[in-house]
């Protein structure tokens, strides 16, 4: 369950045991079709890594994915819009035919600025086109962050650091336009939570953790805005 979605999500179970920052994994398992895996954590918040899902996809890739024919994978099937909005912010999720998921955003950076990513899963792969996109931060926003308590072990090698004069790291950018297509993989990876692959289309402005969880919410509080679809078609994988 979603218990808090301030700066990353937090997710609690019934014992009151809570775990922060899951969505970077999520979205690996996710981007590799993989919807059934154990994951064993011993400290509060799962390892930032490099920021993005690269790490995680890498020790997918190494251990590899198994099959499970004989067990049904159920999909959510969006079946009508469904929208949430906060302020000039907005979540959408569409019916399709495919999972796609587009975020635009905008910030009054001159390094930044507006920038649009569209992936679809049909023709485009998550690991390649989203998966290596990093978290990025203001630096002006880290001191505000700092006095309460967040992103103690922020460092250049696991965020994209944004001064007044542009990005701070070495290197620069992964992708031009690594900002957004970072909004893409948090997406992903808060998708994943609804419990089942989404058979639909994600659209956000400006959204960000909290809109994400909040437009699952509105979905699953329709009961004429989804269903489960295929539930005998598809093998599920999970990691060997
Ligand atoms: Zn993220």
């Amino acid at each position: 369950m979603v218990v808090d979605t301030t700066l990353c999500t937090v997710l609690s179970n019934e014992y009151g045991v809570s775990i922060s920052t899951p969505e970077h994994v999520l979205a690996a398992l996710a981007g590799a079709g993989i919807d059934n895996a154990t994951i064993e954590v011993d400290a509060p918040e799962l390892p930032i890594m490099d920021g993005s899902s690269d790490d995680f996809t890498f020790l997918i890739g190494c251990v590899g994915v198994r099959p499970q024919p004989s067990r049904s994978r159920p999909r959510i099937e969006v079946l009508k819009p469904v929208q949430v909005q906060d302020g000039e912010s907005w979540a959408r999720l569409l019916p399709s035919d495919r999972f796609r998921v587009s975020c635009t955003i905008d910030y009054d950076h001159p390094h930044v600025g507006v920038q649009h990513f569209d992936f679809d899963s049909a023709c485009q792969t998550f690991s390649e086109t989203v998966g290596r996109a990093r978290t990025f931060g203001f630096l002006h926003e880290l001191e505000w962050m700092r006095a309460r308590g967040y992103a103690k072990g922020a460092t250049l090698d696991n965020a994209v650091a944004i001064s007044p004069d542009g990005v701070v790291n070495d290197g620069g950018l992964r992708y031009p336009d690594e900002f957004v297509r970072h909004k893409v993989l948090d997406a992903v990876g808060d998708l994943a939570l609804a419990g089942a692959p989404i058979l639909g289309a994600f659209q956000g402005f400006r959204s960000g953790h909290r809109l994400n969880n909040m437009v699952l919410r509105a979905l699953f509080a329709d009961q004429s805005a989804w269903r489960l679809e295929g539930a005998e078609t598809e093998a599920q994988r999970v990691v060997a």
